[in-house]
């Protein structure tokens, strides 16, 4: 077995196995190659791991803000000195090709350790209210156990996006990976214990839809962070009111990405391409509607087809490949579901549509797809696809593509390409969406916060802001005189 872990859960410092828990495999994309064999939690294996958490959170919000931040960097160290080993298990993981793993996901997962254990010392500060002869001070508490539970498109990144501002702020963690990408999140706690974690403090279980729930309704979490689609951001999100438990949504989107006749033609087919085409397509943030202005309609298209085609599809694991399969032969089923419904509903199709028949083995490939002449109606102009499907309207009027793009019940990402600066910060202020990129796209710094708006989820991860969505205020009041009562 290529990447079997010594066992499927991580808890309280050490691999844990409890064969009860229903077996999965874990296949790699490209191949169809099994390259693990695990178990889910059973409800025994939730209680080990949140009872662990519990214990060890204490301890570890005790310890002063720099200490635990130097844990945090040391760790990001280990993961940059690993970045190898650790990029082609998440090319196993997901069949993203190595090529982008080896510089977007062990090296996201470190800069948020680095980040976050950076600014541990000041970031959780308090603030001093002045009140005459009284006075008043706030502190930043960590809420206590916190859950977070992952997507399968970047599984390092996501354990260690919401690992880190939750550790740094004094809180334990049990983390749930997605079923399909189970093995990035055990090596992350691997990590952590290397680089002086004490143990229970990141813990990692599996399991599915099945398992969340059990999670999220557990009385001695406080948090639960979940990245994911929209339906199961609404079942957790109900789960978690009923308890009144924090939580941080990052869900889906259907982001439009606005190409204005004065851009940058090539920037922002090269833009288009990213925020379509990279991690097949699989980005939450992707602009998928690209309104292209009637002007500059036809060279846009021309150069696009050219450019696609010519994207290399093949082995993940070979350093030219640029594209690789999708995640699971279900999520590749659903994405050809959409071309067809495109097809159906009268998109003209540019190029892609379909299997490339050049690709070996069992690997569930797909094109690079590029639909034109999309209409704000058409099913994939509204649905999130979620695999490499671009979806080209276009528009005449500044105002008119303003009104079109804000008419989604998503609000994740925007984009907008244009020489004209004024214009540029019009729409962004117009635009409803958690983040935005003026000439770029999708790129996603820790520095900068990321959320989504609308149906697209609250709460924001990364940069400062994530810190405040991992701790709460306590507020202490200090009288300096005598109290006066009237009776
Ligand atoms: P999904 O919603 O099917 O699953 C996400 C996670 O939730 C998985 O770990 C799954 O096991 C778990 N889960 C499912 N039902 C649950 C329940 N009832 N209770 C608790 N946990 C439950 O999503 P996916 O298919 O793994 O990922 C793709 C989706 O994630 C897309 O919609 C994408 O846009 C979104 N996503 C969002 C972001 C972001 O930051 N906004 C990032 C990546 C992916």
């Amino acid at each position: 077995m290529r990447a079997q872990p010594p066992a499927s859960h991580f808890i309280d410092g050490a691999y844990v196995e409890d064969a009860a828990g229903t077996a999965f495999e874990s296949i790699y994309p490209a191949t169809g190659e099994v390259i693990a064999r695990l178990h889910a939690a059973t409800p025994a294996i939730v209680e080990q791991a949140v009872a662990a958490a519990k214990r060890a959170q204490k301890d570890w919000a005790a310890m002063s803000p720099t200490a635990r931040g130097r844990i945090l960097k040391r760790a990001a160290e280990i993961m940059r000195a690993r970045n190898r080993e650790l990029s082609e298990l998440e090319t196993l993981d997901t069949g993203k090709p190595i090529q982008e793993t080896i510089v977007a996901d062990p090296t996201s997962g470190a800069d948020a350790f680095e980040f976050f254990g950076g600014i541990a010392a000041v970031g959780l500060n308090g603030s001093h209210i002045p009140l005459g002869a009284d006075f008043a001070y706030t502190k930043r508490v960590p809420l206590g156990v916190c859950v977070g539970i992952g997507a399968w498109n970047y599984p390092q990144q996501i354990a260690c996006w919401k690992g880190a501002p939750a550790l740094v702020a004094g809180n334990a963690m049990v983390f749930k990976p997605s079923e399909n990408t189970p093995l990035g999140a055990l090596k992350i706690a691997e990590i952590l214990i290397e680089a002086g974690l004490p143990k229970g403090v990141f813990n990692v279980i599996q399991g599915d839809r099945t398992t969340g729930p059990l999670l999220v309704e557990h009385p001695d979490v406080a948090k639960v962070s979940l990245t994911g689609s929209v339906p199961t951001g609404r079942k957790v999100a109900a789960a978690a009111a009923g308890h009144l438990k924090h939580v941080t949504m990052e869900l889906g989107g259907k982001s439009p990405l606005i190409v204005f006749d004065d851009a940058d033609l090539d920037s922002a087919i090269g833009g288009a391409m990213l925020g379509n085409f990279y991690s097949t397509g699989q980005v939450c943030s992707n602009g998928t509607r690209v309104f292209v202005h009637k002007a500059i309609k036809e060279p846009f298209l021309d150069r696009l087809k050219a450019r696609t085609e010519a994207i290399k599809i093949g082995d993940p694991l070979d350093e030219a490949t640029q594209l690789g399969p999708m995640v699971s032969a279900a999520q590749r089923a659903k994405v050809l579901d959409y071309i067809a419904k495109g097809q159906a509903e009268g998109a003209r199709l540019v190029t892609g549509g379909g299997i490339p028949n050049h690709v070996p083995g069992e690997g569930t490939y797909i094109q690079p797809t590029v639909f034109a002449d999309v209409t704000d109606t058409m099913t994939i102009a509204r649905e999130e696809i979620f695999g490499p499907v671009m979806c080209v309207l276009d528009f005449e009027q500044e105002d008119e593509v303003l009104a079109r793009a804000n008419a989604s019940e998503f609000g994740l990402a925007a984009g907008v390409f244009t020489a004209d600066m004024t214009r540029a910060h019009r729409m962004a202020d117009r635009l409803e969406a958690g983040t935005l990129w003026i000439n770029s796209y999708n790129l996603c710094p820790v520095e900068i916060p990321f959320g989504g708006s609308k149906q697209s989820g609250f709460g924001r991860e990364n940069a400062l802001a994530a810190l405040e969505h991992y701790s709460e205020l306590k507020t202490v009041y200090v009288g300096m005189g005598k109290v006066e009562a009237p009776y």
